[in-house]
């Protein structure tokens, strides 16, 4: 993801010298790959991957390069001994009220293949620390960790990992008095039959018009047989609840938790996420009969607040939402 940041005066940023004070320092000591470099983490990598490319099977087998960071990782059971200065800097950003994380990007660097029986060293250094950035989602610090892996002395690759520390900017919330409104939906030209629909009380599935194929969400094209012309069939409102999840937290404005979400199949055989309403959030089940209905949220109520949200909901049938739990 991408980040959208602007500097901030630094002068009287003393934290952030202190922050500074850590470029260049061990994230952690000089580890060892658990394992040499070997053909079965080397296929098994492939197939998740769904790469077939010849040059990593056989007995000359080199390793994909993108599986560089993998030959150093601890698995579940870690490294011993990796203390170093990335725990010290993690805790002061906590302190420092920057107890949020989130991954911005990563970039890897290949010096040459990694080969069967080859035996990975690997160092990682704290690479640099940004001045104070405010992003929208808070404000803290970027921290690169740059690690350097090794086959005996050859530097055979390099990958930085990049991550934005900092402390949560608060939600905006509503003037006192008004209600907070829905996200409304992100409409494009890929998608904007769909809401059109909606608008009208119609929840028009996408076809294939050259091989039929019903899709939903709406694509531009077919996953079936990559054509590109469709035309719609309206549902018939009919489903039943193929999974669901309930939400408690985190609490978004607008929406009251708990409350239940579900994965509905439709009686043409297509999914679509939507609430689940008639019965408690917790009397949801998987199997549960459902009939599709248009509620319209947020109705003006006066100032030009701008029009209601009309969404598709499915409505638990009235004669099972007893009998179940
Ligand atoms: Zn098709």
């Amino acid at each position: 993801m991408e980040a959208a940041a602007k500097g901030e005066s630094g002068a009287s940023d003393e934290l952030g010298a202190r922050l500074k004070a850590f470029e260049g320092r061990a994230a952690s000591v000089t580890g060892k790959g658990k394992d040499l470099v070997n053909e079965p983490m080397i296929r098994h990598w492939c197939e998740a991957m769904g790469d077939t490319d010849p040059a990593y099977t056989g007995p000359d087998a080199i390793a994909p390069p993108t599986m560089l960071q993998a030959w150093t990782m601890g698995g579940l059971s870690g490294h011993t001994g990796r203390a170093g200065a990335h725990d010290e800097l993690f805790d002061l950003l906590d302190e420092a009220g920057c107890t949020s994380v989130v991954a911005t990007d990563c970039e890897q660097e290949y010096l040459r293949p990694l080969r069967l029986g080859d035996e990975v060293g690997f160092d990682t250094v704290i690479e640099s620390v940004s001045d104070r950035k405010t992003t929208k989602l808070g404000t803290g610090y970027f921290v690169t960790t740059r690690t350097d892996v090794r086959v005996g002395q050859d530097l055979v690759g390099t990958h930085r990992f990049r991550i934005l520390k900092y402390a949560p900017a608060r939600q905006k919330e509503a003037p006192k008095g008004t209600r907070a409104r829905r996200p409304r939906p992100v409409v494009n030209r890929d998608n904007a039959g769909f809401w059109e629909g909606v608008e009208r009380h119609q929840l028009l599935i996408q076809r294939c018009t050259d091989c039929g194929t019903l899709r939903h969400p709406w694509l531009p094209g077919c996953n079936a047989c990559g054509g590109l012309d469709w035309d719609t069939v309206e549902a018939s409102g009919e489903g039943t609840v193929y999974s669901y999840v309930v939400m408690h937290h985190p609490p978004f404005p607008a929406f009251d938790p708990p409350y239940a979400v579900g994965l509905i199949e439709l009686a043409e055989g297509v999914r679509i996420v939507s609430n689940v309403v008639g019965v408690p959030y917790d009397k949801v089940r998987i199997g549960l009969p459902v009939r599709l209905e248009f509620r319209r949220y947020d109705e003006p109520d006066g100032d030009d607040e701008g029009g209601p949200l009309v969404l598709p909901v499915f409505r638990v049938l009235e004669d099972r939402a007893g009998g179940v739990g």
